[in-house]
């Protein structure tokens, strides 16, 4: 058995947002931090974007690949952008956060990097035990984000819907986008499987990533997907197939659950990332979430203090979350005109300050004032006893 300080069990968003922390900060210079993952080749994979005030958010403005100080949105065959300050939309690659925190890793004494698939958790008391194909390693405290979704039945939500899309970049032969305005969510897209948008994420005048995204409980066949981006680029960028070259696909699933996941493994290990539970449940969105978790950690472990999980959002945000969630569920049809609703009614940074949970009380009854309130109503008739519970 090795010993080690740390170890961090997953070299995804998570992991590396930690590892990057720890490279940088002086306290964590003589402790030993060993890495696992079952692949350290650079994950072009994900394409993972937020919103922030700050001018160097999280510390990553240098692997920023984009920055967009306008949002739009569209239904109804109209499209509104407008500026979002003091909010930016920022985009990270994959590639280039894996790329470039992995080989700060490889310049730091302290950090071994193994490769390695990751079997069992375990504890012996003072130590976080992990179990891999490349041996046994022993830490102070491990922080992971392998694990999946818990299978145990205490851990299953009655409302599962999952956040799956599928994206194609494109390279096209003729100017076709801003590239100063992302677009969050686009309803002219036909409806009928669950709520279904686009998503265009335009880097140049040429450059841009198309998804086709839906809030539903189960994936669709590929080819919906493809044919919806297809159709899109040519309804509303005037593209067809033989003006543009699809040079990456990107596609994935995230929950969209209620449920509280264990935030612990075991007493010396901590989840982090999607499966802590760190994603909104109502949007999809986890990357800031995950920050917010690090550096809770990393002030947690200058302190002298032991890591504990995140706490949860405030007792009205997750019940909103899932009075939204159950409409999504039971009544999919009125999943647009609810967002119809809340994006022509509400400015697009007054709906990012609800959906960061930094909006008061005041701001939040004011945009639900102007939702249609039937079924919001009857999403608490769906889910009283939760709703009791505060929401989870
Ligand atoms: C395609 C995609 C796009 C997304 N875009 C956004 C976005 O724009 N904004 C946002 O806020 N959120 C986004 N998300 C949600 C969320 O931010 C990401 O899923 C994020 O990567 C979650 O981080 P994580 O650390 O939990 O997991 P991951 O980043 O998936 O990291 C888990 C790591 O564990 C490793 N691993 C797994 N099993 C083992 C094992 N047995 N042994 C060893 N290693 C193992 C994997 O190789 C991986 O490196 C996106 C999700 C997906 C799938």
């Amino acid at each position: 058995m090795k010993d080690v300080d740390y170890i961090i069990a997953g070299a995804g968003a998570s992991g590396l947002s930690l590892l990057h922390r720890m490279i940088f900060h002086p306290f964590f210079k003589s402790s030993s931090i060993l890495v696992i993952d079952q692949s350290l080749e650079p994950n072009t994979d994900k394409t993972w974007c937020f919103w922030s005030k700050d001018q160097d958010p999280f510390g990553y403005a240098s692997m920023l690949e984009h920055s967009w100080p306008s949002l739009a949105v569209g239904s109804s065959n109209v499209h509104r952008s407008e500026s979002i300050s003091p909010y930016v939309y920022h985009c990270l690659k994959s590639e280039s956060f894996s790329t470039t925190i992995l080989d700060q890793a490889k310049e730091a004494a302290n950090v071994t990097l193994l490769e390695a698939s990751i079997e069992s958790f375990s504890h012996d008391g003072d130590h976080a035990i992990v179990n891999t194909s490349e041996g046994v390693y022993r830490a102070k405290w491990c922080f992971q984000s392998v694990l999946s979704k818990p299978s145990d039945s205490s851990q299953s939500s009655d409302i599962q819907l999952i956040q799956h899309f599928t994206g194609w970049e494109i390279s096209s032969s003729t100017p076709a986008f801003d590239p100063s305005t992302a677009l969050l969510m686009d309803f002219n897209t036909p409806q009928g499987n669950g709520l279904t948008f686009m998503y265009a994420l335009p880097f140049s005048e040429t450059d841009a990533l198309i998804e086709c995204t839906l809030f539903s409980k189960s994936r669709m066949d590929e080819t919906f997907y493809e044919e919806s981006i297809k159709n899109y680029l040519e309804s509303e960028f005037n593209l067809t197939h033989d003006q543009y070259t699809i040079t990456r696909r990107e596609s994935g699933n995230i929950p969209m659950e209620t449920t509280s996941y264990a935030p612990r493994i075991n007493e010396r290990t901590l989840s982090m990332g999607v499966w802590a539970g760190h994603t909104k449940p109502s949007t999809g969105y986890t990357f800031s979430r995950i920050q917010t978790q690090v550096d809770r950690v990393i002030t947690q472990l200058i302190s002298g203090v032991d890591p504990t999980p995140a706490g949860q959002s405030p007792t009205r945000f997750r019940i909103y979350d899932l009075m939204l969630l159950s409409i999504l569920d039971h009544e999919p049809a009125n999943g647009r005109p609810i967002f119809d609703t809340l994006f022509k009614r509400n400015s697009i940074h007054d709906i990012l300050r609800f959906l960061d949970e930094s909006s008061h009380l005041g701001q939040e009854l004011w945009i639900f004032s102007r939702l249609p309130y039937a079924p919001f109503f009857r999403s608490m008739a769906r889910h009283p006893l939760k709703i009791l519970q505060g929401g989870s």
